[in-house]
């Protein structure tokens, strides 16, 4: 048998509980001091006895209650019961009708009331009317005051409506405070939640916008200088074509030669410079996949490092084209490229390889470097996350961007040491328009 209710105990239980632990020690302290200094009662044996009882009960209550459990919480008219006999009984061996002891009731009623719903404090009421009826007929006849006794019934009924109008209120009050405190609690978390979003858009936007500045200075830089070594260049080659022409000796025209051809590899390197760093073109157009790829070779091959890595290209030209902004895309090639790069050690190989999917294109890079870190794989998208010396930590989270605003998709496998692969997929320029 369930003694106490703790799983089923509300803070409210708890609370109502401690008020009546501490009516039921007033009472009984009360009661205590009343038979051994004010009362005349000769049957002080029962009464202590029966007091004595009662300080058993209140002190496995506060015990109880102590613990956050309530005692006998699933059976309060088993307690009204008890109390109601236990009332009777006080007032029978004190003084009948006019026994002190038939307060206890009011504080018995009013205990009730604060932990119980109305109905059973209306019948602890009840049974506290049938236990002072009761004693009115065990008494002697001539100590038999009906008019008393119909009053007290009277206060009983009167106390037990005052008291549960008054809990009730208190209830309702608490009920109405709680929710008022989910509902601040919820909206707190909302708040909390909208700002940590913002938060994180703002920084995005600044990662972005720090990226594109990089990129225009690198843009700027590098037109500035194609164009100040682009116009002696020129000139230097119109004087070697000129002397080419002229006539010479066999050695001096070989060389001349093999000069005009490097400087001719100089001007292609500054054109593709040029082509890189010209002002990013955000117009949306039709484009193949090979593109992308070989424009994102094409400046990669100047990276340090390149040379000693093996980089493979397998993409078919025949691939469905794409739509969107063609640098952008390059851009996402070129980041990926130079992460396997990094990533690899001398002689390492780096296959870049495309192939149909079915809504578009899966374009992958895969390197066989030092692989990333299990610890390091949520972060990698995250602006400013880097393990490289002289990295920004812009690369992927800008690559993301762009694949997500071209309506696809990023993800990565990889090993520790034995190399990562990182796969698109974009939707085609058909599925697009379609
Ligand atoms: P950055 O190149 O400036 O560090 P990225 O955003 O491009 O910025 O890359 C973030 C980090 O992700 C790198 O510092 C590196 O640790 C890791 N990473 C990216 N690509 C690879 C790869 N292919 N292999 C191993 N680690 C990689």
């Amino acid at each position: 048998m369930a003694l106490a209710s703790a799983a089923t105990a509300s803070p409210w239980d708890l609370e109502a509980e401690a008020v009546a632990v501490k009516i039921r020690w007033f009472g009984l302290i009360v009661g205590w001091l009343y038979v051994h200094l004010v009362s005349h009662a000769e049957a002080t044996l029962p009464l202590n006895a029966i007091l004595a009882l009662g300080g058993v009960y209140t002190l496995l209550d506060t015990w109880y209650s102590y613990r956050g459990r309530v005692f006998l919480g699933g059976y309060p008219l088993a307690i009204s019961l008890l109390e109601a006999i236990f009332i009777g009984l006080l007032c029978y061996y004190d003084g009948g009708l006019d026994s002190v002891f038939r307060f206890y009731y009011l504080l018995s009623l009013i205990c009730c009331a604060i932990r119980h719903p109305l109905r059973i404090t209306y019948l602890t009421c009840g049974l506290d009317c049938i236990s002072y009826s009761v004693l009115y007929l065990a008494l002697p006849a001539e100590q038999r005051e009906p008019f008393r006794w119909l009053l007290m019934l009277l206060i009983l009924a009167w106390v037990t409506g005052a008291a549960g109008a008054l809990s009730r209120l208190i209830r309702q009050a608490g009920e109405q405070l709680e929710e008022l405190n989910r509902a601040l609690r919820e909206n707190q978390a909302l708040l909390e939640a909208r700002i940590e979003e913002r938060t994180r858009q703002l920084q995005e936007t600044q990662a972005q916008m720090l990226h594109q500045e990089k990129m225009a200075a690198f843009g700027l830089l590098a037109a500035g200088i194609a164009h100040e070594v682009g116009n002696p260049l020129a000139s230097i080659s119109s004087l070697v074509q000129m002397l080419e022409r002229r006539d010479s000796d066999d050695y001096t025209r070989e060389r001349l030669h093999l000069l005009a051809g490097q400087l001719r590899r100089i001007q292609g390197i500054l054109r593709e410079l040029i082509q890189f760093s010209r002002p990013a073109n955000s117009e949306r157009t039709r484009f193949r996949v090979h593109e992308i790829v070989e424009e994102a070779l094409n400046i990669a091959k100047y990276y340090k490092g390149t040379k000693s890595r093996t980089i493979r290209a397998e993409v078919p030209p025949e691939l469905p084209p794409l739509w969107g902004k063609r640098d952008q895309l390059v851009q996402v090639m070129f980041n990926l490229i130079l992460n396997a790069i990094d990533a690899t050690q001398k002689n390492g190989t780096i296959v870049i390889a495309a192939q149909r999917d079915p809504a578009g294109v899966l374009l992958s890079v895969q390197d066989d470097g030092m692989g990333i870190p299990p610890e390091h794989q949520p972060r990698l998208f995250q602006p400013y996350f880097t393990t490289k010396k002289t990295g920004t930590g812009l690369g992927l989270f800008v690559t993301a961007k762009i694949v997500q605003e071209h309506g696809g998709t990023v993800e990565f496998e990889s090993q520790p040491q034995r190399g990562t692969i990182f796969r698109i997929r974009l939707p085609s320029a058909d599925s697009l328009a379609s």
